[in-house]
């Protein structure tokens, strides 16, 4: 098998420069640019690192860009009284609440108060209600699963009628993934820790979807020939040869990527497609107020 590499990271930038093009003409029109909010709770470090990446996209892309600090022991009224002022906010067209959150904070009832048509993440309730539900449109997807989907079409990968394995079901991958999927006419079956014989249920995919976080989990005897893989998976491995001391890797063995007939690679497959969905959703938010106000 000569498997074809799928390429995100290109993908993503071509995505991006999209975006670019129509945030400049949008602007040279007389509409605000496109503004997104994050807020940033607590001191993780891989939280802050996701945060910077983001708000790099936006600024690139000519979004205004806004993050909100708060120390991990933050008050849960004070970021109630912020988000009912974003939602106000005419200039805010995305709000972003960097999960996870500190333990004492209610994740539900903090995603639950964004209103749907600013929740650009794709978290809301309603949002993930309607993506599950025939006959209703989601305001907007999740990024990383809607980034899996569109390589998947960008690179003419059939999914109608294919069979579709998703290993893991979190609310943010896994399970709408499995959603889009179905969505497509794939027939899915979703994997997750207690799921007996995932072997033999990966050898029947057409399409192989792992989300699970476990490095380089997913071995080359679990893949159908020609196979197309994508690879959520991002998992840090020690290595000496790197300064850091370690090296990023999918859930995927790398040994598996010669029977696919293509894979998403890691890093540089699912990753950067995540940072242009989120741009992506934050345009089509603004578009949709642009359209609903005096600006249009
Ligand atoms: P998560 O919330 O921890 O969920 C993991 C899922 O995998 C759970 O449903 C769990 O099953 C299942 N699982 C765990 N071990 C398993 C096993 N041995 N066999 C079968 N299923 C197993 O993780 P997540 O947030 O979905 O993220 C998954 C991976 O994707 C992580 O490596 C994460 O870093 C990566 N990720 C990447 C991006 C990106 O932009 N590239 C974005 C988000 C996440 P149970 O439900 O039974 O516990």
């Amino acid at each position: 098998m000569n498997p074809k590499l799928i390429d995100g990271k290109a993908t993503a930038a071509d995505i991006t420069s999209e975006i670019k093009k129509r945030v400049s003409e949008l602007v040279q029109a007389g509409h605000p640019p496109p503004g997104i909010t994050v807020l940033l709770i607590g001191d993780r470090t891989d939280s802050a690192t996701y945060v910077s990446m983001k708000q790099r996209a936006c600024q690139d892309i000519g979004f205004v860009s806004n993050i909100i600090k708060y120390p991990k022991d933050v008050d849960e009224d004070q970021i109630v009284k912020k988000l009912n002022e974003l939602n106000s906010d005419p200039l805010v067209h995305g709000i972003l609440v960097q999960l996870p959150l500190p333990p004492h904070l209610d994740e539900k009832r903090i995603t639950g108060l964004i209103s749907i048509e600013k929740d650009v993440d794709g978290f809301h309730v309603i949002n993930m209600g309607k993506l599950a539900m025939k006959g209703h449109e989601p305001n907007t997807v999740p990024c990383t699963p809607k980034g899996c989907l569109e390589l998947l079409k960008r690179y003419s990968i059939p999914i109608s009628g294919k069979n579709a394995v998703v290993l893991g079901r979190s609310n943010i991958v896994g399970i709408p993934m499995a959603l889009l999927l179905l969505n497509e006419n794939a027939t899915v079956t979703i994997c997750h820790s207690k799921t007996e014989n995932i072997p033999e249920i990966c050898r029947t995919a057409d399409i192989l979807v792992a989300a699970i976080g476990r490095a380089q989990y997913v071995k080359r005897d679990w893949i159908k020939p020609g196979a197309t893989i994508i690879d959520v998976g991002m998992n840090s491995i020690p290595d000496a040869t790197k300064k850091s001391g370690y090296r990023l890797v999918g859930d995927v063995d790398p040994d598996a990527y010669d029977v696919a007939g293509m894979y998403t690679p890691v890093p540089g497959g699912v990753g950067p497609m995540t940072v242009a969905m989120l741009m992506q959703n934050t345009l089509n938010s603004a578009l949709k107020w642009y359209a609903t106000t005096a600006h249009e």
